[in-house]
């Protein structure tokens, strides 16, 4: 079993924490909010009085932070006090280039790290049910990848530094175009006085099929589970969604890529978060459809 270092306890955080613990390893946690620090402790993590503090003999370093500002600030600390051959993990979800050089700091100081974000949310995290996507040098993944497993069901190596967040980025910017996509064509069925579960029955069997519609229905009734039955809450948050979103039209800014339904996607979402629905479920956008 392995000294684990986790750093960021938060609504992702600390579940994947405790499945960590779940599993015997031994986890040093720290995080900035007390609150955190408190349910960490009652759930059998050993809380540290600072990030650095954390890593005191670990063998590998996990992050799940709110941005890439942070993480390499939290980088800069750490990599400090880690003791030799200690693997650096982010699961974060941060920009592109701040993957890059959390990657170089490690390097630079000595050790190996892996970009690991992950698709599943708080459910999943909960569950053990993550999906990870890995950005790193094959050893580097070969190391992450168990520890990985006890926190997800599908771990996949996506290529070398940062490729992990570019998969994570490229998913969600298809998620966000689809939803938008689907809530559009519900609004203009009923516009025209098709009903819901018409529409569902002949779009989730023809060339219209996507993840957006038959897993995550943004109408109430063609599919049980969704947020959309719930009031829509989240979920997937609105305002998280909006942070990929944004992350994606960054990285296609760096890249020279031209990414027109992203960006409009953008700034639809923006405008759904600045008009007061930052926590609402991202598919909740049809509402916002349906109004205009
Ligand atoms: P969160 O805000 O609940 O947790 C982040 C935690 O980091 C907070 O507890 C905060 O106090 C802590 N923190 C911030 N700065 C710190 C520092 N310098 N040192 C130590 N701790 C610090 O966010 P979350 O929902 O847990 O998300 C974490 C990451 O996972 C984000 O990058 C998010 O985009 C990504 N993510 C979230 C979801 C989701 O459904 N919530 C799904 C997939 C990916």
């Amino acid at each position: 079993m392995a000294k684990i270092a986790f750093i960021g306890l938060g609504n992702m955080g600390l579940p994947m924490a405790i499945n960590l613990v779940k599993a015997g390893h031994e986890v040093n946690g720290f995080d900035l909010v007390p609150a955190a620090i408190e349910a960490a402790a009652k759930a059998g993590i050993k809380v540290m009085p600072s990030a650095a503090g954390s890593l005191a003999g670990a063998e590998i370093a996990i992050t799940m932070l709110p941005n890439g500002k942070l993480v390499l600030g939290v980088y800069n600390d750490i990599l400090k006090a880690a003791v030799p051959g200690t693997l650096f993990i982010d699961s974060s979800t941060i920009d592109v280039d701040s993957a890059r050089k959390a990657h170089e700091l490690a390097e630079k100081a000595g050790f190996a790290a892996v970009d690991a974000p992950v698709s599943g949310g708080v459910g999943g995290a909960a569950a053990g049910t993550l999906t990870f996507m890995a950005g790193g040098e094959d050893a580097a993944f070969a190391r992450a990848k168990p520890v990985l497993e006890v926190m997800g069901k599908k771990i996949v190596h996506c290529g070398g530094a940062g490729a992990g967040q570019v998969a994570k980025i490229c998913n969600n910017m298809i998620l966000g175009i689809s939803m938008i996509g689907v809530s559009e064509a519900f609004v203009l069925g009923e516009k025209l006085g098709l009903s819901a579960q018409a529409l569902y029955d002949v779009a989730s069997t023809s060339s219209g099929q996507c993840w957006s519609l038959t897993s995550y229905c943004p109408v109430p009734g063609p599919v049980p589970t969704s947020p959309s039955n719930n009031d829509y809450k989240p979920g997937f948050a609105a305002a998280l969604m909006l942070k990929d979103l944004l992350l994606s039209q960054d990285a296609a800014a760096s890249a020279g890529a031209a990414t027109a339904l992203g960006k409009h996607a953008a700034e639809i979402y923006q405008d759904y978060v600045d008009t007061g629905h930052a926590g609402v479920d991202f598919s909740g956008i049809i509402n916002a459809i349906r109004e205009k």
